[in-house]
């Protein structure tokens, strides 16, 4: 029997991508698979259902997409009312926040139901670049920073010589260079903005260079953590930052802020001080706004905040849903990628724990957690090495998923 892999509509409010797109979708047929999706799922990144039937997918009702999949995929954790629906031998598959509701990935663990979380990846491993949803979403969303934010500013961008007169280009300063703020660099300066960026991690000067934009060198000596990461920095290096940052604040004119540190909260670089004394019609988009606080001092996920001071704050969590279709069919080649190397020559679904792409990007498989960031997060003992969790997803890969009963 084919494997069979579904793709939910997504429940969140501001969520507009989908996990399969239609040419995803025929792929996946084409490679002897089974691939059902859930009625509208597609609407908002402007894939209708007749495109996923005409690639050969069933168009069906959420129940059937849950309960009849071996691989559920999604952008996001779905509700519980979805995650209680899961059986024992299921896949889900998405950005599962893991790190943020490790307990969450524990029910999971309890129901057996296997659950691999985009952002456990190890992205360091070359195999595992094209399944790096992080990489291919922060993308998307550093090019739409600096579309919303030029939209939002009440200047050009470029530098207009016309004969009445001479407007100069706007300045933009990005903050935290990696693929979203590069993107973001990229796209502001192909805008006609003056841009110059800024980050901890000295390996990135070069690459916000090679963009033809400024680097501004930071008083952390080495901000550079683990795998290409930046680290949390101490209480007197954020104190020195943000007042070094003071300066470069006031005097641009479009700040866009991207800075991340994995499994902390977003370093505050921005502070309430620096935004009340930005210049009127500043523009801040804070790609890192959360609900646990953001780079900026006063962005809210998903508003758009404007002082009394006449200063735009753009909570700027979600935009790479806002460019759907292209967010959408990015994610969709990335779940490929991961199901590509979750099914054997034989067609079985097969999660191999101790493979090091799945021991990363796996939280849990077989009733057990496995993810080592996973079980510190969940307090509990690392896994011995040389005996990583046993996997008995292939031995049920080929029976429907109902079948195997909840346990
Ligand atoms: P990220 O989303 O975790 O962080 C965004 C940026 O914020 C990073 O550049 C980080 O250095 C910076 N930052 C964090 N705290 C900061 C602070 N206090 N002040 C200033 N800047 C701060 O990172 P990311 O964009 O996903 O990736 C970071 C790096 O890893 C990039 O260089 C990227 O190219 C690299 N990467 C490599 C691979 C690979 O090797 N396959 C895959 C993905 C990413």
């Amino acid at each position: 029997m084919s494997i069979v892999v579904s793709a939910l509509k997504e429940e969140q409010p501001h969520e507009k991508r989908v996990a399969i797109d239609p040419d995803v979708a025929k792929r996946l047929i084409k490679a002897g698979m089974k691939v059902l999706i859930e009625k509208g799922a597609g609407v908002a990144s402007y894939y209708n259902d007749d495109s996923y039937q005409q690639a050969g997918a069933e168009v069906v009702d959420r129940q059937t997409a849950v309960s009849q999949a071996n691989i559920v995929a999604v952008v996001n954790l779905p509700s519980d009312e979805t995650l209680n629906q899961l059986k024992s031998g299921q896949v889900l598959l998405g950005l599962l926040s893991s790190l943020i509701k490790p307990e969450k990935m524990q029910q999971l663990a309890d129901k057996k139901v296997s659950a691999l979380s985009f952002e456990l990846l190890p992205r360091t491993i070359s195999r595992a670049q094209t399944m790096d949803v992080l990489s291919s979403q922060s993308s998307v969303a550093g090019y739409k920073a600096a579309l919303v934010a030029s939209d939002a500013y009440s200047k050009y961008f470029p530098m207009m010589i016309t004969a009445a007169g001479t407007v100069k280009p706007a300045k933009v300063l990005v903050l935290g260079t990696g693929v979203a703020g590069l993107q973001a660099i990229g796209t502001a300066k192909r805008l006609g903005a003056i841009v110059s960026g800024y980050d901890v991690r000295p390996a990135s000067k070069g690459e916000v260079e090679s963009l033809g934009a400024t680097f501004l060198t930071s008083s952390v000596s080495n901000g550079a953590g683990s795998g290409g990461y930046a680290r949390a920095l101490t209480p007197e290096e954020t104190a020195a930052q943000q007042k070094e940052l003071a300066g470069f604040i006031a005097d641009n004119d479009v700040i866009i802020t991207t800075a991340q540190v994995p499994g902390h909260k977003p370093p505050l670089m921005v502070t309430q001080d620096n935004v009340n004394n930005a210049k009127p019609g500043t523009v801040f988009v804070d790609l890192a706004a959360s609900d646990l606080g953001g780079n900026v001092a006063g962005s809210k996920p998903d508003e758009t905040v404007t002082t009394d001071k006449q200063v735009t704050i753009i909570g700027g969590n979600n935009l790479a849903s806002e460019l759907s279709n292209s967010a959408s069919q990015l994610f969709a080649k990335n779940v490929q990628s991961v199901i590509n190397a979750m099914v054997d020559k034989d067609g079985n679904l097969a999660i191999d724990p101790k493979d090091d792409v799945f021991s990363g990007l796996t939280a849990t498989t077989n009733g057990e957690i496995i993810n080592a960031r996973l079980r510190e997060a969940l307090k509990l003992d690392p896994l011995p090495k040389d005996e990583p969790a046993k996997d008995e997803t292939d031995e049920k890969a080929d029976q429907p998923a109902e079948s195997k009963g909840a346990e």
